[in-house]
């Protein structure tokens, strides 16, 4: 068993420590351990089951931790509401894109903005400048700036992706966790994606699940290996390919 890599106290933002969730005596996540550094993007491995999305589920709240905890900047999150945990600065993006389909991609972000309109309350918003800069700033960095306009329903499933991206980076998280993000993406919208991954990790700390090995190679500081609700590896990427336990369990497939 690999030795859990654990980075200098001092920058750790998310730590989690024997985190155990047990759905009817089943144990989806079993006593594990991981901490994550500001500026870090981490990336999630291991086979279907392994409990990646459950851990992702507990630390945004969507599931109740059975045991152990998760504390973010000093916080306790076991205990949040998840309203509570997305204000403490976590934002969570599940596999299937939830955007507003009938909405033009600026108004998709303008939504995202925190305090700003909400799809119920069109008419008590004001439009202020902070909110136009910053859906362009956005935009820009999701590769969406000349798109503003179009509804997006017309846009490709992987400009869909990114502009559900550019919803949570609205809202500024410190913590932002996406769930298989390249899922049905074409070879040059995951470069595309990566490029946008490793440029948003800056300021904040990331955490990605995805299965595409050439894709995890060139995003992952560190990768973390879940099998059966516990960490297997953890490290580089070249130790967790190399190592033994890994190779059998889940590369070796
Ligand atoms: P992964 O994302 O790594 O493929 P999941 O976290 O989705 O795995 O699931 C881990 C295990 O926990 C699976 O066996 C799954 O069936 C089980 N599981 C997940 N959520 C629930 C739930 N709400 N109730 C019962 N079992 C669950
Ligand atoms: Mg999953």
């Amino acid at each position: 068993m690999n030795m859990t890599v654990q980075p200098i106290s001092n920058q750790v933002v998310l730590h989690v420590e024997d985190l155990t969730v047990s759905f009817d005596g089943f144990k989806a996540v079993d006593k594990l351990n991981l901490y994550i550094d500001r500026n870090e993007l981490r990336v999630i491995i291991g086979p279907n089951g392994a409990g990646k999305t459950t851990l992702l589920d507990l630390i945004c709240g969507r599931t109740r931790a059975t045991d152990g905890l998760i504390r973010f900047k000093g916080r306790e999150l076991t205990k949040m509401p998840e309203h509570q945990i997305v204000r403490a600065g976590v934002g969570r993006k599940f596999q299937t894109p939830s955007i507003y389909e009938n909405l033009t991609v600026f108004e998709n972000l303008e939504i995202s903005y925190p305090g700003g309109r909400s799809v119920f309350g069109a008419l008590t918003f004001t439009r202020t400048r902070a909110v136009t800069d910053r859906v362009q700033q956005i935009a820009e960095q999701i590769l969406l700036a000349d798109r503003l306009q179009e509804c997006a329903e017309f846009l490709s499933h992987g400009q869909k992706q990114r502009l559900e991206i550019g919803m949570l980076l609205m809202q500024e998280p410190e913590l932002l966790m996406l769930d298989e993000p390249v899922a049905g993406m074409s070879v040059p919208e995951r470069r595309q994606t990566a490029e946008l991954l490793r440029q948003i990790c800056k300021g904040r700390s990331v955490i990605v699940i995805e299965h595409d090995m050439e894709f995890v190679r060139s995003i992952a500081h560190k990768v973390t290996v879940m099998h059966q609700g516990k960490v297997l590896a953890e490290g580089p990427m070249d130790q967790v390919q190399a190592d033994p336990h890994v190779i059998e369990v889940y590369l070796g497939h």
